[in-house]
């Protein structure tokens, strides 16, 4: 289904929607140049089909002689362009109207509106990128954080392509030589020959393990984590919170409260992405609205990554204390003494005790506030640190396969123990090339590139 779409020659509108300087209207096919010829009339003598590759013109979009609009015409010829086909970028200025005008008399022309994704479907399908890449594109268009887009960027020139390459040359490589004992039998691999696969294998599974290792740290960049800020009222809880929102000057988007009873912001502390939950903090609810909003308040506990429950340096702990500190005991903790710069009626030992990671600070003049930060990130990392070039996988797709990978990998190493037959052997390394191909898009279900190309926007 797809290659046969091949044939066709698409047009989408590729720049958000909505005022804009600028907006973009991108043609990729066979076709592209042929519709550009009757809808641009260049300043220029020459027309788009004799324009060179590379080459910006600039000139008015007609329809039946009526201008339509000023426009910037871009011109690559394949194979070097996105899609390895004719791509034209008509720059238009960037009203809806004058935007969609354009559009439209591309498909009066010829060109069929493209689905979401198809410009990188073709990439893909015309082999300028593999799947991974194609998958780092949406990443990129998503990315929350610095960090989040440099882990796709890094997917997207091909890092987790390069070392699933790799890997896949060792499993092969291991493949051929237990192929030659089952075309040879005569030629029964030696002891020699056994110790040396049984060693390739655990370097893949180093490999592997190590790929797999950095993937919740991969995820959390991608996606980030929810972070929930509990405590008592008046602890300062919301000025905590206002204390890390004007600390950090890249706030991504202020997601509204879902709820009266909480607030959710999102933050990129040290590249990572957060979305913190101010909760109610109504303990004992006098009615049935609070009563719900207490449950929210539960729910979004439960939900959570990490909880911050505050204290009140100025305070003895209560009983409301007490009960918090029973409710979330079981989650990922980070306790945070508030108001140190008020007389200590509270002893640090009592909260450490309890939560082995706390921190002391004064929401109120944002004092170590730096020390929550360190804290969460620490948590994220847990005390690894990722060199830059390391790759980070990022997507669930890719983490299951490379698990699945490493299972077969296992299996292998078993089977090769207990003497089992080379055919059988032969077959795990056969799976294991399975899931690898998967990940690069080697081999595919039609229904799985549906899937993926789905999710991103049209004009991509
Ligand atoms: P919440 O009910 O937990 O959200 O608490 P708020 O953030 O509304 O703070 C309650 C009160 O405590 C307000 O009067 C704040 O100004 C005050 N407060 C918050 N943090 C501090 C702090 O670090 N030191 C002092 N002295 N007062 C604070």
């Amino acid at each position: 289904m797809f290659k046969d779409n091949l044939e066709d020659t698409i047009s989408a509108i590729s720049t958000a929607q909505g005022q804009g300087g600028i907006g973009i209207v991108r043609l990729s096919g066979k076709k592209a140049l042929a519709v550009a010829d009757k809808i641009f009339i260049p300043f220029g003598k020459t027309k788009p089909a004799d324009f060179k590759s590379y080459t910006v013109h600039y000139g008015k979009i007609c329809d039946n002689g009526e201008v339509i609009d000023e426009a910037i015409l871009t011109l690559m010829r394949k194979p070097r362009s996105y899609t390895r086909e004719d791509v034209v970028e008509i720059n238009c200025h960037g009203g809806i109207l004058a935007l969609g005008k354009v559009l439209d008399l591309t498909l009066k022309h010829g060109a069929r509106l493209a689905s979401p994704g198809e410009f990188t479907q073709r990439a893909f399908l015309n082999g300028r990128i593999d799947l991974a890449q194609a998958e780092a594109v949406i990443d990129i268009i998503r990315a929350k954080t610095d960090s989040a887009l440099k882990v796709s960027l890094g997917q997207l020139s091909g890092g987790l392509s390069c070392e699933i390459n790799k890997i896949r040359k060792q499993v092969l490589d291991i493949l051929v030589s237990i192929e030659a004992g089952i075309d040879f039998p005569e030629e029964d691999i030696g002891q020699q020959d056994l110790v040396k696969i049984f060693l390739e294998l655990t370097a893949i599974d180093t490999k592997l393990n190590k790929l797999l290792d950095g993937s919740a740290c991969g995820r959390i960049l991608r996606e980030g984590i929810q972070v929930v800020i509990c405590g008592r009222p008046n602890v300062g809880k919301s000025s905590l919170l206002n204390a890390l929102l004007k600390k950090e000057r890249s706030i991504v988007t202020a997601v509204a409260g879902t709820t009266r009873d909480t607030i959710e912001e999102m933050l990129d502390i040290k590249g990572i992405p957060v979305k913190i939950v101010d909760t109610a903090g109504i303990l004992k609810p006098r009615n049935l609205i609070e009563r719900k909003a207490v449950l929210r308040s539960r729910a979004q506990v439960r939900l959570a990554d990490l909880v911050v429950i505050l204290f009140d340096a100025s305070q003895r702990l209560n009983a409301q204390d007490k009960k918090l500190i029973q409710e979330v005991k079981n989650k990922k903790v980070i306790a945070v003494i508030n108001k140190i710069d008020l007389k200590a009626r509270i002893e640090k030992d009592q909260i450490s005790r309890v939560f082995p990671l706390v921190v002391q600070l004064c929401a109120k003049k944002s004092q170590n506030i730096n020390l929550l930060e360190d804290a969460l990130s620490d948590f994220v990392y847990q005390g690894k640190l990722f060199a830059q070039e390391f790759t980070l996988v990022s997507n669930l797709r890719h983490i299951q396969a490379l698990r699945n990978t490493r299972k077969l990998i296992r299996q292998t190493k078993a089977a090769l123990g207990d003497k089992l037959p080379p055919e059988c052997i032969g077959q795990l390394l056969k799976d294991a090339c399975v899931y690898l191909d998967g990940i690069l898009g080697r081999s595919f279900p039609e229904d799985l590139l549906e899937r993926i190309f789905a999710d991103f926007c049209i004009g991509k």
